[in-house]
């Protein structure tokens, strides 16, 4: 016996439970929109299961506040994103982030 791999992303309809289909749409979890299905008969809603894991995760770190040390790289200032948070929003090596003076204590970071 092997084990098949779904792939949920293909999932353009899912089965209801009221024994309708689901069509993929966005939908509103907690204050987040996010990717899901919702039902064409009786409109209830299904999150996609990676962006309910993924708010879990960003509530956690929010709610923790990660602290960095800021080195010395050459001439610049480096600050190093824990694998937490490069994890959390796909960030690579080689790409690229705005930033953005937000007050005289905080520095927002746009990623592209
Ligand atoms: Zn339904």
């Amino acid at each position: 016996m092997s084990a098949k791999q779904v792939d949920i992303n293909k999932w353009t309809e899912i089965p209801c439970e009221c024994g309708g289909m689901a069509g993929r749409s966005t939908v509103k979890y907690k204050d987040y929109e996010v990717r899901g299905w919702v039902c064409k008969k009786c409109k209830k809603e299904y999150i996609h299961p990676e962006d309910s894991l993924k708010i879990s995760r960003f509530e956690a770190l929010k709610k923790s506040r990660v602290r960095v040390k800021i080195r010395t790289v050459g001439q610049s200032l480096v600050i190093t994103l824990p694998k937490e948070i490069t994890e959390l929003y796909g960030l690579q090596k080689g790409e690229t982030v705005g930033l953005s003076p937000e007050s005289m204590t905080r520095i927002g970071i746009e990623l592209d």
